[in-house]
């Protein structure tokens, strides 16, 4: 046998016996046979380096040190989950989505994994990459760190596609999570707090090697690509599985919400017997075209629903109760409780909401209160154990002045919030407006931090947004902890943010009420700021998805000389205040008035193009057929109770290849 053979063959073997043994739980080989045959292999590639393989199983043992991961963006975004809490919720997620797809519905039941979110990218059945979900729309690359985790397979089986990107959830089963916590009290180090947050610490080590001494793993849910030849959910799970993915086998199908609860009330009860942590049930539409049709909203797919387990609970006892002021001056009242632990983690503050929550609850200091850690980061007040209220407790009172500039609250006609009406004088609405224009979502202004801003508002050097565009280096260069080079780094991303694009400027203003989306909408329709500051209320409300909330807020906010009077310094200091020609570019108003839906699956463009194309072109994408529909852009396999609505209300049906024809795109 050639060296060359022979290295093959230890690694086929290798291979398998992991495979067994981490993704299938069974042991073929004892760990000294294994770890021989991992030498021979290992000696041989050091003598024989010109058959290296990035993939082989010697390279599961890590050794590679990275001081900075790369930053990757994803290919297909990494939505979050909405998640629902009771039969209701579910019911009216059905009700919505049964109105958006024809058919019937049936459901995959997946366990929610609580761990750290992976997606993985596999090209002729070898791994590429590793990337962390990161904010979603970009990553870490870990690659080196998940090559060690031996259920995630460097090389797959079977008839697996070409190209394509797997989703997944890295775990640290409790077994091994306790084992490291016991080596670590051994060694006198504090022991790690929860599996979930030591997973995903876990992915950003440095040394590789060390991750490859971690005990984690990793579990599949969401294949991603084109061409995969797959129409069920179910069936890409179980596909992934055969490939040799670790695909945990608990996914049940169901054909009903009733039958979806009956997996969730079997899980809630028996995941405790599961080896990892879980946090609830994933409910995912199974078929992939009704998932598409379904699509996403800003931020997670309206084909799946995370259904949460009831949360744990601890009593602890209220120390204080502080107000913080927002940037838009809103007030939220935080609880300051004694120290307490709560699923996995030291809890010591809890958001009280508002004044309401405070009263209907009778929340007082000193008193011992119940606190639950449900998803969300900060944990709530549920309640308060009055047989433990002391005596001389009173009734707590709201604050009437702002705790920052004193200036009294107040609070509007059916708003739950006090708010501090000192807009141009308090100094966390000053400071926040500012650290919001520079957000990442906004102006994303490089080498500008939320600190810095605060140290330059207090050191009196701006006093909103405007003024950055003026700040010079030998005005930074002084301030703590700058420097030269932090100050140009600084200069240069203001500067650059004068190429931001309009719609991105519009949202950086901070105008209560227009977040994203919406400020998409308004400076598509208006198309440059002075058009949208003569805009009436009644003007504004007639653009699409604007309601009287939004064009009301707009309004006010250029009623406001002082806010007019920044727009017009960022005007002159050559911010983006109107829509490009480049983004011009392309917009028709071949469709103005028309109402499309779009059904079906396509040949010359994908679902989305044909989406984008219709706004391009100046006509409004609905996804449900009524009377207001213009017509229908029909593909193939269009649904039947579509056809028939269709049909039924006189909406005329244009075929793909037409309908491309009419906005001159061949
Ligand atoms: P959240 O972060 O609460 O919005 O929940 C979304 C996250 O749930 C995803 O990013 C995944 O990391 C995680 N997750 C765990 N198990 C699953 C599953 N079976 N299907 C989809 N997502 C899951
Ligand atoms: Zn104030």
């Amino acid at each position: 046998m050639s060296v060359e053979q022979k290295i093959k063959e230890l690694r086929d073997e290798l291979r398998e016996h992991n495979y067994k043994y981490y993704v299938l739980d069974e042991a073929t080989i004892s760990d000294y046979d294994f770890d021989l045959k991992l030498k021979e292999l290992q000696n041989l590639e050091t003598k024989y380096p010109e058959f290296f393989d990035a993939n082989s199983p010697t390279q599961r043992v890590g050794g590679e040190v990275t001081k900075n991961f790369e930053t990757i963006v994803h290919e297909h975004r990494m939505y979050s989950l909405d998640n629902s809490y009771s039969k209701e919720d579910l019911q009216d997620w059905e009700t919505r989505i049964k109105k958006l797809v024809d058919g019937e519905i049936q459901y995959a039941c997946e366990l929610k994994y609580d761990g750290a979110s992976i997606s993985l990218t596999y090209e002729h059945g070898n791994l590429i990459k590793a990337v962390t979900r990161g904010d979603g729309f970009q990553g870490d690359n870990v690659t080196a760190n998940i090559k060690t985790i031996k259920s995630v397979p460097l090389q797959l089986k079977g008839d697996f596609p070409p190209k394509f990107d797997i989703r997944g959830e890295i775990v640290l089963p409790f077994d091994g999570f306790k084992k490291m916590n016991e080596a670590r009290i051994e060694l006198g180090e504090e022991p790690y707090r929860n599996p979930r947050n030591t997973a995903s610490g876990s992915l950003k080590l440095q040394d590789s090697v060390e991750v490859a001494k971690r005990p984690l793993e990793c579990l599949l849910y969401n294949l991603k690509g084109t061409k995969l030849g797959i129409t069920t959910q179910f069936e890409s799970l179980e596909k992934a599985r055969k490939w040799g993915f670790k695909v945990p086998e608990a996914a049940k199908l169901a054909g009903s919400i009733d039958e979806v609860l009956e997996f969730v009330e079997y899980w809630d009860v028996h995941r405790h017997d599961l080896p990892y942590e879980t946090d609830g049930v994933v409910i995912k539409v199974n078929n992939l075209q009704q998932q598409e049709e379904l699509g996403y909203t800003a931020k997670a797919p309206r084909w799946a629903m995370a259904y949460k387990f009831k949360a744990e609970q601890v009593s602890t006892t209220l120390n204080s109760i502080t107000y913080q002021v927002g940037r838009t001056g809103a007030i939220t009242p935080v609880a300051n409780l004694e120290p307490v632990e709560l699923a996995g983690t030291i809890v010591k503050r809890a958001s009280l909401h508002n004044a309401d929550q405070i009263e209907k609850l009778d929340i007082r200091v000193g008193d011992v209160v119940y606190v639950e850690k449900g998803g969300e980061i900060i944990p709530k007040i549920l309640g308060v154990d009055l047989t433990k209220r002391p005596v001389d407790s009173k009734p707590t009172e709201y604050i009437a002045f702002c705790p920052e500039c004193h200036t009294e609250l107040i609070r509007e006609e059916g708003e739950a919030q006090h708010y501090c009406p000192n807009y141009n004088g308090c100094n966390p609405q000053i400071i926040g407006r500012i650290q919001h224009y520079i957000s990442r979502k906004a102006m994303d202004i490089d080498g500008l931090g939320g600190e810095t801003v605060a140290l330059l508002v207090n050191e009196g050097l701006i006093y909103n947004y405007s003024d950055l565009y003026e700040l010079s280096k030998e005005q930074i260069v002084p301030l703590e902890r700058m420097a030269e080079k932090s100050a140009e780094n600084l200069i240069n991303g203001i500067r650059e943010s004068k190429n931001i694009p309009f719609e991105r400027v519009l949202y950086a203003l901070g105008i209560r009420y227009v977040g994203e989306t919406v400020a998409k909408k308004l400076a598509k329709h208006y198309k440059s700021i002075d058009t949208i500051i003569k805009a009436s209320t009644e003007d504004l409300v007639n653009v699409d998805e604007i309601g009287i909330k939004i064009a009301e807020s707009v309004n006010a906010f250029f009623t406001s000389e002082a806010n007019n009077y920044i727009v017009d310094r960022l005007k002159q200091f050559g911010v983006q205040l109107e829509i490009s020609a480049e983004q011009l570019e392309g917009q028709t108003e071949l469709l103005k008035g028309d109402t499309i839906v779009v059904s079906g699956v396509f040949e010359y463009v994908s679902r989305n193009e044909l989406k984008k194309l219709i706004e391009d072109n100046g006509g409004k994408v609905s996804s449900s057929i009524s009377s207001k529909t213009s017509y229908i852009v029909a593909g193939a396999n269009m649904g039947p109770s579509k056809k028939d609505k269709a049909e039924k209300l006189g909406v005329l049906l244009i075929k793909e290849s037409e309908f491309l024809q009419k906005i001159n795109y061949f």
